[in-house]
Formats: C-alpha cells, sequence, structure tokens
C-alpha cells in the first residue's frame, strides 16, 4: 500500500501534508517552498506549468493562465487553455496531481490516498467535484474533510467534553467563519458564513492603489497603467503587506517605475502599519459581522465560545488578531502555522483513516503575557507606569508581536524599556524580566518620536525584544533567556512567601486584639 497524505486544495494555495512517526509534516517541494500556488499555465512553448511557474507567468499571459479555480468547482463553467478547454475539475487535478508528484519525490515512495479539504460551505457539487478532482490526479480520496475541522484537528480539542471552537479563516481570496462543535473524536460544523471574495488579495489592491497616489503626489505623474507595471506594484504591495505584519514601518522600493521625459521615475516611499491599517479595516469589519451572523446561525453567543483559531495566512496581520481579540474579549484566541494548518490537520484525519499511530501535535501556549511598562491614555489623563502588553497570554508559540509608542516629554532623548511578564495592569506588579535603553534621540516634541518594540518569543521559550526608532533604525535589544525562567519563578515565589507572610501578620495582630 503507498504513502497517505493530506491535502489543502486552496483558492490561491495549496498544500500536502504526510505522517511521520505520528506527526504530520508539511511536504517542501525541490526548492524548499511549503505552498504550491494554486496556478495552472501554459507556457508559449505548449508546455504545463504549475504553481510558481504558471505565477509568474500569470501578468505576462493571463490569456494563458488559470487562477482560482476553486471559486468554479462544481459549475459547468470551462476554462480555456491553450487549444483545449478543460472542466475545473480537471484543472484542479493537474494541481493535485503536482502535490502527488512533489510527495512522491520526497517521500520515495508511490502516494495513492489522500484526505481533501473542502470549505464547510462547499454544497454537494462542490465536494462532489473535488473527489472527481482527486480521482482524476491518480488518488484514492479517503475523505472530503471541512477545512475548519482539519484545524481543529491540530489543535488536539479530543476532550470528552464538548467544545466550542470558532474557525476564521481569511486567506488570499477567501474568507469564512464556522462554528464547530467539538466531542471526543466527533466534529460537526453548526454554522458558516463567509465571503468568498474577500481575502489578502484586496488587501494588495488597496495598498497597491494607495502606492499609485503616493506616487503621483510625489511625482506629479502618474504610474503607467499597462498589465506589466501593475502588476510590478502590486507586488510590491504584496511584499510591502507582509513586512508590516512583522514591522511597525517599510521602505517600498520599485526602481524605474515610470518616466518623465527622460528622467526615470522611482517609487520609494515609507508605509506606516497604520496606514495599511486605515486601508482594510472597512474591509475587516466585514468579517466581524459574519462572526456575529454565525453565532446567530449557531443559536449562540460568545459567551458559549470555548475558542478561536485563526486560519489563513492573511491572520498574521497583527490587527486581524487584534480585531478577532476584541470582538470576543473573554476568549482565547490561537493561532498555529495559520496558512499550514488545514493540511497538516488533513494528514492527521488521513493517517487515522489509514490506521496509523497518531499523535497530537504538541502546540504550546505563553502561559502569562509579556508587555513592558509605558505612559498610557486613562479616563484620568496620561499615567506613567502601566502595564502594555505586547503578547497576550494564552499565544502560541513562536509568535512576534510588536506595538509603536511615542515619546512622552519634549526632548526626550532616551527611552527606557523595562520588560514584564504577567496579567497586572500596573507594570511593577508584575515580574520584572529586564530593562534597557534607546540612546541619543534627537531632540524632538513630545510624541513626535516613535519607537517600534518588537518581541520575539521562539520555541525554546527565548524572548528576544527590539526597540528601533522610526526611521533612523537605531536600535537596541535584549535576550531574555530560557535558563533564566528558573530565577523568575524564584522571584514569583519570593512573592507569594510575602503576600502569605503579610496575610499571618495581620491576623496575628488581630489575634493579639482579641486576647
Ligand atoms: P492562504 O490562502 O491561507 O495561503 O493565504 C494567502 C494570503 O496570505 C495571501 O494574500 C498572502 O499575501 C497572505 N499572507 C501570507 N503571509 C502573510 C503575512 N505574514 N502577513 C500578511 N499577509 C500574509
Amino acid at each position: 500500500m503507498g504513502q497517505v497524505v493530506g491535502i489543502d486544495l486552496g483558492t490561491t494555495n495549496s498544500v500536502v501534508a504526510a505522517l511521520e512517526d505520528g506527526q504530520p509534516w508539511v511536504i517542501p517541494d525541490e526548492e524548499g517552498d511549503l505552498l504550491l500556488p494554486s496556478y495552472v499555465g501554459i507556457s508559449d512553448t505548449g508546455q504545463l506549468l504549475v504553481g510558481q511557474a504558471a505565477l509568474r507567468q500569470y501578468a505576462a499571459a493571463p490569456e494563458r493562465t488559470v487562477k482560482s479555480i476553486k471559486r468554479q468547482m462544481g459549475t459547468d463553467h470551462t476554462v480555456t487553455l491553450g487549444d483545449r478547454s478543460y472542466r475545473p475539475q480537471e484543472i484542479s487535478a493537474i494541481i493535485l496531481r503536482s502535490l502527488k508528484q512533489r510527495a512522491e519525490t520526497i517521500l520515495e515512495t508511490a502516494v495513492t490516498q489522500a484526505v481533501i479539504t473542502v470549505p464547510a460551505y462547499f454544497t454537494d457539487a462542490q465536494r462532489q467535484a473535488t473527489k472527481e478532482a482527486g480521482e482524476i490526479a491518480g488518488f484514492e480520496v479517503l475523505q472530503i474533510l471541512n477545512e475548519p475541522t482539519a484545524a481543529a484537528l491540530v489543535f488536539d480539542i479530543r476532550s470528552e467534553e464538548t467544545e466550542n471552537v470558532l474557525v476564521y479563516d481569511l486567506g488570499g481570496g477567501t474568507f469564512d467563519v464556522s462554528i464547530v462543535e467539538i466531542t471526543g473524536d466527533v466534529t460537526e460544523v453548526l454554522a458558516s458564513h463567509g465571503n468568498n471574495r474577500l481575502g489578502g488579495d484586496d488587501f494588495d489592491r488597496q495598498l497597491q492603489r494607495h502606492l499609485s497616489d503616493r506616487f503621483l503626489q510625489i511625482h506629479e505623474s502618474p504610474v503607467p497603467n499597462d498589465a506589466a507595471t501593475q502588476a510590478r506594484l502590486l507586488r510590491t504591495a504584496e511584499q510591502a503587506k507582509i513586512a508590516l505584519s512583522d514591522n511597525a514601518f517599510t521602505t517600498v522600493r520599485e526602481p524605474f517605475l515610470a518616466s518623465k521625459g527622460e528622467t526615470a521615475l522611482h517609487l520609494e516611499v515609507e508605509i506606516a502599519r497604520e496606514d495599511f491599517e486605515g486601508l482594510i479595516k472597512p474591509l475587516l469589519k466585514e468579517t466581524l459581522d459574519a462572526i456575529d451572523r454565525a453565532l446567530s446561525d449557531a443559536e449562540m453567543t460568545a459567551d458559549d465560545i470555548d475558542r478561536v483559531i485563526l486560519v489563513g495566512g492573511s491572520t498574521r496581520i497583527p490587527l486581524v488578531q487584534h480585531l478577532v481579540e476584541n470582538h470576543l474579549p473573554d476568549t482565547p484566541v490561537n493561532s498555529f502555522e495559520p496558512d499550514l494548518c488545514v493540511g497538516l490537520g488533513a494528514a492527521l484525519q488521513a493517517g487515522v483513516l489509514a490506521g496509523e499511530a497518531v499523535d497530537s501535535i504538541l502546540v504550546d501556549v505563553i502561559p502569562h503575557s509579556l508587555g513592558i511598562a509605558a505612559v498610557m491614555d486613562t479616563p484620568m489623563g496620561p499615567m506613567p507606569g502601566l502595564f502594555s502588553t505586547i503578547i497576550p497570554r494564552n499565544s502560541v508559540i513562536p509568535t512576534s508581536r510588536s506595538e509603536v509608542y511615542s515619546t512622552a516629554v519634549d526632548r526626550q532623548d532616551t527611552v527606557e524599556i523595562e520588560v514584564f511578564q504577567g496579567e497586572n495592569a500596573i507594570a511593577r506588579e508584575n515580574v520584572p524580566l529586564g530593562s534597557f535603553r534607546v540612546e541619543g534621540l534627537p531632540p524632538k516634541p513630545a510624541g513626535a518620536l516613535q519607537v517600534e518594540v518588537h518581541f520575539d518569543f521562539d520555541l525554546n521559550g527565548i524572548l528576544t525584544v527590539t526597540a528601533t526608532e522610526k526611521g533612523k533604525g537605531q536600535q537596541n535589544s535584549l535576550v531574555v533567556n530560557d535558563a533564566e525562567t528558573g530565577r523568575l519563578s524564584s522571584h514569583e515565589l519570593n512573592q507569594a512567601r510575602d503576600a502569605i507572610a503579610a496575610l499571618f501578620d495581620t491576623s496575628a495582630a488581630s489575634d493579639d486584639e482579641e486576647e
């Protein structure tokens, strides 16, 4: 019998994963890429192109390239490539076949059986078409599995108690939110809502428009409207968007984007994460409305949800995480490899169906919030020494987050970054992890200088804090090692001992009074 795999057949990207020693892992291509862009094309010499090669050709030859075929599944719509027309199942089968080959090359064995995932809202016709695509590709399709269920499997929520999980999936071209009820091994989709025309591609286009506007402002000349230039701008926009998930600012550089007379015009602008957030906020608002609709369809309120799982590459955007957390304030929001977890879950299910021993994936969370002391606005005005959380507790590790802070006083030339862990609103009531300074800041009025503080918490429990002055790149950092955790807990022990000793002191005092 050949090896079994799990496949996430996505609108934008697809993933194939297998099990090894009970653990799922994503199979890369020969270059090490984990995602296969869901693009199929025919080159000008008639050669079949799949994935990156087809994606690269898309801007130059859209008539010979197909993307987002998933949207057509289950319809009798056909697409023409070269001199033949294809049904959606056939295009999907080409993608699946390419993933099958990838798996066979890396595993060095035949791969014959697969679990393939589909959105929870897919109709029978769409599911049937997906199954057919798998069969055309040469697979025995063990199961067509719902994507939110696959994601939930990765989080190993297999307790005997029923858990209600809300899966928020924002990918490249589609958004959906599902509420699944999990009891033991049984997963049921209670409600599903979404918009199959909303995703990261829309954010790229918003940023592309913004870059065009900035270019026009700077050069008083528009970005040429030809397909190749616009495609370059769109690609740059996507790269900037991804950079802004990890950084509060990014500089976009596209040389020779246009010319005015004899002069070449270059695009070089700095984009703040805040500007980008302003562009996408209205689109994200719609996803929050979908959460409410899914809740009401499942006849539930936010209180009934035990946890939220974030799925899809676009949930790496910090604003997405913030908005979901604020919308469901009392529910833990988890994320683990958001663009791979559906494929990983499919591999787990494939293993279960093939009768293999399957282990759960170890998803580790950080037990305490991490943040810094800062001056924060309160109803009573700005207050110093408050705890500004950067990584909230229960975040799945590894994780990295950053926040931007402004200087608090005029001509402030030093910023002290004091790092704490804990849940108290007063920074000093939490456990100190260390501090460092960024010095030599230029004299500016209060609030005019911005410092980005970046927290990176890795799989080994090592926290790296970096502070960077906006624009200038003035930087300093601190590494808090796991080895120090022992000391941290002894500090906590000391605090607890003091607190209990104080309790005894007061009760001894009242005993004295009674005598
Ligand atoms: P998916 O369909 O889940 O593969 O998601 C693809 C989308 O996620 C694309 O629009 C990507 O640009 C977007 N994406 C991937 N990584 C990031 C990131 N770090 N920050 C923001 N968007 C991302």
